[in-house]
């Protein structure tokens, strides 16, 4: 092991002054209720791979608590090791001492984002290039952007495209090439609750059929928006199916987790009013996503909005109304990924499981690894391939080496990830939201 103070001598140039106090002596508190027990290391995915003290939760909180007193700078090798976490937040869920990580880490993007004094060539360690500032700025942001976007992808991979970028090695081993290959098929959003028809993008509400139970919101997301429509539709067919009335909001945006952990304060907090003034105007029982990011996020926007949000499966789990639904019998054995915001954020991991039992037949079991991240986390496997490549190995082997015929996760970045590394090993594995699969079994039409 390497202990991350071996670390310092190389590291120190000279004390570093931050613009301003009050972040960094937030930091400073949080960082010092770290009683450096070691109990974390274990459970962190970056430590049992590179066996780096500097690559744990304890080495970087040690160098987090550095920085932050100004006795190491933020140079590009502290960089480094804090853009090397995945914020699985493994860590924080294990820890006796309720170190608040997640927060940890976001505020430390934040100081980086903010240093203007950090030296030159360092500053190219925390600068975003020009197309992810505007992809962040103008479509993440402004998730109805993705709406117009749609149809072209369709069309674009309707003419097979899609298939002849990947095998022409045009985009080389660019992040345009990740994100061509991760691409799932595009769906069209429903437009009503009793027929197939689709639309450029959600109606704003979704009447239920049958006895009316509960008025709920839908979040839709920004990715999820466009990659996961096929989700969105299923979600709101089997809510309408038992009876729930779902509204979509037009005017909510991104739950702004991306800005967050990318250091990003500002756009963070419009996004989160935003959403809270989009769905606070209607009274609604519960606000339901479906991707365990965006839960995450939202839950953690310290308002009476949050006590509303809840996960798909979970909310399911507990709804009222299945006697009267019809589910065809399925019998395949079903491995279920658990993302880490669903479980060490969510504490909702169970409720995938629970849920899919519903489906007579079905097989439902944990993939291996389930307590490790698979690489995705966000924009990581984009910033970090070789690292989520690494962390995706096992889980790929694994799901090759079982009987499984369906791999259901409730977070669309890990469906991506996951599902575009098992098609290069030519696997039939289909990977999809557990929801999906439920709606389909529930014989929704699209
Ligand atoms: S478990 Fe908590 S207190 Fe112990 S080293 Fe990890 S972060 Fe620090
Ligand atoms: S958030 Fe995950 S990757 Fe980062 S230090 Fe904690 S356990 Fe390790």
């Amino acid at each position: 092991m390497v202990s991350c103070l071996s670390l310092l001598p190389e590291i120190i140039i000279k004390p570093t002054k931050l613009v301003s106090d009050s972040p960094s002596n937030i930091l400073l508190a949080e960082t010092n209720r770290c009683v450096s027990c070691g109990l974390c290391l274990p459970h962190c995915p970056t430590y049992r791979i590179t066996l780096s003290e500097a690559d744990s939760p304890r080495g970087r909180i040690a160098l987090m608590s550095g920085v932050a007193s100004g006795r190491i700078p933020m140079n590009s090798r502290f960089v480094q090791h804090i853009d090397g976490c995945l914020t699985c937040r493994s860590c924080e869920a294990v820890c006796p001492s309720n170190v608040a990580y997640g927060q940890l880490v976001d505020n430390t993007r934040a100081l980086m984002a903010a240093s203007l004094l950090s030296p030159l060539e360092d500053k190219t360690a925390i600068q975003k290039s020009w197309l992810r500032v505007i992809v962040e700025k103008e479509f993440i942001a402004k998730p109805t952007r993705f709406d117009a976007l749609r149809s072209l992808l369709r069309f674009y991979q309707k003419l097979g495209l899609q298939r002849l970028l990947n095998k022409s090695g045009l985009l080389k081993k660019t992040k345009l090439a990740t994100l061509n290959t991760q691409l799932p098929h595009i769906h069209m959003p429903r437009t009503s609750s009793s027929k197939a028809d689709v639309s450029k993008s959600w109606s704003k509400i979704y009447f239920p059929i049958g006895k009316p139970r509960g008025e709920v919101g839908l979040f839709l997301g920004c990715v999820a928006r466009l990659a996961d429509a096929a989700t969105h539709n299923a979600s709101i067919y089997v809510l309408n199916r038992l009876g729930y009335t779902v509204h979509v909001p037009p005017m909510q945006t991104c739950c702004g987790a991306l800005h967050q952990h990318g250091g990003d304060t500002k756009t963070t907090a419009q996004l989160a009013q935003q959403n809270v003034e989009a769905f606070n105007r209607l009274n609604l029982h519960a606000i339901i996503t479906t991707t365990s990011g965006c839960g995450a996020q939202l839950a953690e926007y310290h308002s009476d909005f949050s006590t509303k949000v809840v996960d798909i499966s979970k909310f399911l789990v507990a709804a009222d109304g299945w006697e009267d639904i019809k589910i065809t019998p399925l019998q395949y054995e079903i491995m279920v990924h658990d993302p880490c915001t669903l479980r060490n954020v969510l504490h909702s991991s169970k409720y995938p499981y629970t849920l899919l039992t519903r489906i007579p037949g079905a097989l439902v079991i944990p993939l291996a690894g389930n307590d490790q991240c698979c690489g995705a986390a966000g924009t990581y496997f984009l910033d970090q391939p070789v690292m989520a490549k690494t962390l995706l190995s096992d889980k790929i082997t694994a799901l090759n080496n079982s009987n499984a015929h369906f791999l259901v996760t409730s977070n669309i970045g890990c469906t991506m990830h996951i599902s575009s590394t098992l098609r290069n090993t030519n696997s039939e594995i289909e990977v999809l939201h557990p929801v999906t699969l439920l709606a389909r079994q529930m014989n929704m039409l699209s």
